[in-house]
């Protein structure tokens, strides 16, 4: 209203001038843009004129990364579970679903500053500091972290020995299940988590065949096959003990001496204390009077073997087999494109990164990479050898995100200018890898 009325007096002001004061200047007309219209400085100086918003920090957290707990944190759901199918093969995300919304919570705080006033949602930042520039987002707090998962394998160690099988297995799934929301921040760390993932998958398979052997009362020889496989999970040495001399007496009972003295053989090179030592030797000395089996067993200890996760089967070194790209336990082949039944989250044999090298190592003709070292390692096969003419190796960076994501380098180079190899790719996923996909995600 004042503007308006400022604006027809100034325009008055202008007609009247115009006819008497011009004289004989013959002055031109004035014609004013709209411009000189509108209100001077003085007018309303007192008006706030907000700054212009800038980027959500929830999109600075996932533009920045390529680490699904970040994305999670932001509260990205979708691209989180898409990186996550992408890098581990990933596909059943239950078990997931809390730990996604707690990241999401845990690195958020609000704040209500006026109850008329809207509720401000503020970002918590991970490794904040105050020498930190306000102008420069660090990535999100995480509320899950390595040394949890350490209080778990404690925790889960102690309900072995306690023979609570259920609450251990409860444990160490947690585990598998929390690591690829965590993030790591050294080398050193991505090797303990690997170490990790082999010592949380190997106590899932051990006592889910525990626990199952119980339910098989009217199965003797699978009892004793559940028992001798149980053997040889990679356990800690109590527990290993205890597992030997279960094994010893189950076989023992059932008439399979050979086997019983073998497993008291075992025992006795782990220094029992006196009382395990003792029937240790009596099953020896016993034994070796009629060194036979009663009833014939899928079980032979001389041959190195891994057991199958999903059907209890030792599958011997040279057999063919199919992995988990997320905890990484064998199945025998005909499980390929199930859901993992240790981890429970992956497909048997999805192309996540590393199977899918594996496969692009098939199509060109690849024999020597041993995929039983690390990559990364660059030892044995992997050596980098960057000639024009020898094209065995995969060169990989490992500098990215703080040393936790690996790119293949090289190896992509190469492939790229391979017009035969490029076509032979038979899935996305392959093509994945030849672009910007992580090779081993979350540094694993
Ligand atoms: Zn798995």
């Amino acid at each position: 209203m004042f503007d308006q009325q400022r604006s027809k007096a100034g325009q008055r002001s202008i007609n009247m001038f115009k006819g008497n004061e011009e004289g004989g200047w013959d002055l031109e007309d004035l014609e004013l843009p709209p411009e000189v219209e509108t209100p001077r400085v003085n007018a309303r100086s007192s008006v706030f004129v907000a700054p212009t918003p800038g980027m959500p920090v929830n999109q600075i957290w996932t533009q920045r990364s390529s680490l699904a707990a970040d994305h999670a944190a932001a509260g990205n759901f979708d691209t989180a579970m898409r990186l996550l199918s992408r890098q581990l093969g990933i596909r059943n995300f239950a078990p997931l679903k809390s730990m996604f919304l707690d990241l999401h919570t845990g690195s958020h705080s609000y704040l209500r500053a006026f109850s008329s006033a809207p509720v401000v949602s503020l970002a918590v930042e991970r490794g904040w500091s105050e020498s930190a520039s306000p102008n420069v987002r660090g990535p999100p707090a995480l509320v899950f972290n390595f040394s949890q998962l350490d209080e778990k394998l404690k925790a889960g160690y102690k309900g072995t020995t306690d023979g609570k099988f259920t609450e251990a297995l409860r444990l160490f799934l947690s585990i598998l299940h929390t690591i690829p929301l965590i993030v790591v921040e050294s080398r050193r760390e991505v090797d303990e988590v690997k170490e990790l993932i082999i010592i949380a998958k190997e106590y899932v398979l051990g006592l889910q065949m525990e626990l199952k052997r119980r339910e098989l009362k009217d199965n003797p020889v699978r009892q004793q096959e559940f028992a001798a496989y149980f053997t040889h999970c990679n356990l800690q040495m109590p527990h290993l003990r205890l597992a030997l001399r279960n094994a010893m007496t189950i076989c023992f009972k059932a008439k399979n001496l050979a086997t019983a003295a073998n497993f008291a053989r075992r025992l006795l090179e782990t220094n029992p204390n006196e009382n395990h030592s003792k029937a240790a030797r009596q099953v020896l000395q016993s034994s070796e009077r009629n060194m036979t089996d009663a009833s014939q067993l899928n079980y032979d200890f001389r041959n190195p073997f891994v057991t199958c996760g999903a059907t209890y089967v030792p599958i011997y070194r040279g057999q063919k087999d199919v992995s988990c790209p997320s905890c990484t336990t064998r199945f025998v082949p005909t499980q390929e494109g199930q859901l993992c039944t240790i981890c429970v989250l992956a497909v048997i044999g999805a192309d996540a990164s590393v199977e899918a090298l594996r496969s692009i190592g098939k199509i060109l003709g690849k024999t020597n990479w041993n995929f039983d070292i690390d990559p990364c390692s660059r030892g044995n096969s992997w050596l980098d050898q960057p000639t024009d003419y020898y094209a065995n190796n995969v060169t990989c960076d490992c500098s990215f995100n703080n040393n936790t994501i690996c790119h293949v380098i090289h190896l992509l180079e190469r492939i790229r200018s391979d017009e035969v190899a490029l076509n032979a790719m038979e899935t996305e996923s392959q093509r994945a890898v030849l672009g910007s996909s992580n090779f081993m995600p979350n540094g694993l």
